[in-house]
């Protein structure tokens, strides 16, 4: 591989940095690396208004500047906030004052709306379960070019989980990109060639498809979840599919197309509720994110490393119609290990799982105790002695 790296800073389209203690533990990670990020406004109380995405965003600045940012410099890391679509969702949830909807995209409080279906079990209020009750809302966000991020899995018990995927893009996704053909979608975090192949196709210019890969969906398929012990921290919603769907998504995210661009969707949840009787769907990724994309593309060439520069720190800017970063980080080998957990004081409440509830998570340690979150990293070759890691000071 190519070695040293030199990459324009990358953004991040998918992230989850909860609340609370978890915020401040793993905010770092992500803004040591990345320059925007989407946060995700699935929190204990789902953030679904301009009000709550303003405090929740004054937060995570806060924290910046109290580890980072001591003195008055700016943070270089702006988070772009989303809101939690309900069936009570209006127009005006996306705005804290009306001059805001004439304002451009980076200056308004909400930069985008989540969707998330609702369940058939637990938590059902908190998602969407008919969704034409939504196409009003669609149509405003079209009309005023807001993003529209989508969970795109079909979400009922009865339908198998292996296929959730796929049955959205019939059921749902194909007829609202008839219906509004100007709203830009994102259909995020995709786990199958079907929708590899889905968006690669109806992509256009201007495109307005568009699909995040994660870096974990990049390096597992279902073997390395279920092919040799249960694996809890392989565990992510939608799950990682065949091996020709990573092969697949491979070839998406090495191929330069406009429509895709990284969205790590890293989802810290404490290990004991990820090795419970009831475990919860997410993987933490920020600390080693782009070292897991690089260790999945493997650029041998300069063409190939331009292409997964487009992956990771272009395609996205430009879906969105931001300008592109003009920082740049550099990726070296080195002798220190990966990290492979990270203490945090005992999370705060279980925050709205990614994107189901679990019924019944085993209980949590005392409340002064220390919780750890397992780290993924990216595969260690066996005679490997060095790591791929981002040169950070
Ligand atoms: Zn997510």
């Amino acid at each position: 591989m190519l070695c040293p790296i030199s990459l324009r800073k990358p953004d991040d389209f998918h992230l989850h940095l909860r609340d609370g203690k978890l915020l401040e533990a793993v905010l770092p990670h992500s803004a040591q690396t990345f320059a925007r990020t989407l946060v995700m406004p699935n929190l204990a109380t789902p953030i679904v208004n301009a009000r709550q995405a303003r405090t929740y965003k004054e937060n995570i600045l806060r924290i910046l500047h109290k580890f980072r940012y001591p003195s008055n410099a700016s943070s270089p890391f702006h988070p772009l906030m989303t809101i939690f679509l309900t069936e009570e969702t209006t127009p005006q949830s996306f705005y804290l004052e009306d001059s805001e909807r004439t304002s451009p995209p980076l200056e308004r409080s909400v930069f985008a709306g989540k969707l998330y279906f609702a369940t058939a079990t637990t938590n059902t209020k908190h998602g969407v379960q008919h969704l034409p009750s939504l196409f009003p809302l669609f149509e405003h966000m079209e009309k005023h070019n807001i993003p529209l991020s989508i969970h795109g899995e079909i979400a009922d018990e009865t339908t198998d989980v292996f296929d959730r995927e796929s049955l959205f893009i019939d059921q749902h996704l194909e007829p609202l990109i008839e219906r509004f053909p100007e709203l830009r979608i994102t259909f995020e975090h995709i786990s199958t060639k079907e929708a590899v192949d889905f968006v690669s196709e109806r992509a256009r210019s201007p495109n307005k498809l568009a699909a995040t890969i994660t870096p974990h969906h990049l390096l597992l398929n279902r073997n390395d979840l279920l092919g040799c012990g249960l694996r809890p921290h392989h565990y992510c919603l939608p799950l990682v599919k065949r091996e020709r769907d990573r092969l697949a998504l491979v070839g998406a995210a090495r191929s330069g197309e406009r429509c895709f661009f990284l969205g790590t969707d890293s989802a810290p949840h404490g290990r004991s509720h990820k090795q419970a009787s009831c475990g919860c769907a997410g993987i933490f990724n920020a600390p080693y994110a782009i070292e897991c994309v690089f260790a999945a593309l493997q650029p041998d060439k300069p063409a190939e490393l331009g292409c997964l520069e487009l992956f990771t720190s272009e395609n996205g800017a430009a879906f969105h119609d931001l300008p592109l970063n003009e920082e740049r980080i550099t990726l070296v080998k080195k002798t220190a290990p990966y990290r492979t957990s990270l203490s945090v004081p005992v999370p705060d409440p279980v925050p709205v799982p990614d994107p189901v509830p679990v019924p019944d998570p085993d209980p949590v340690p005392d409340a002064d105790a220390e919780e750890e979150i397992v780290v993924f990293t990216p595969p260690n070759q066996p005679d490997d002695t060095e790591s791929l890691q981002i040169l950070r000071g």
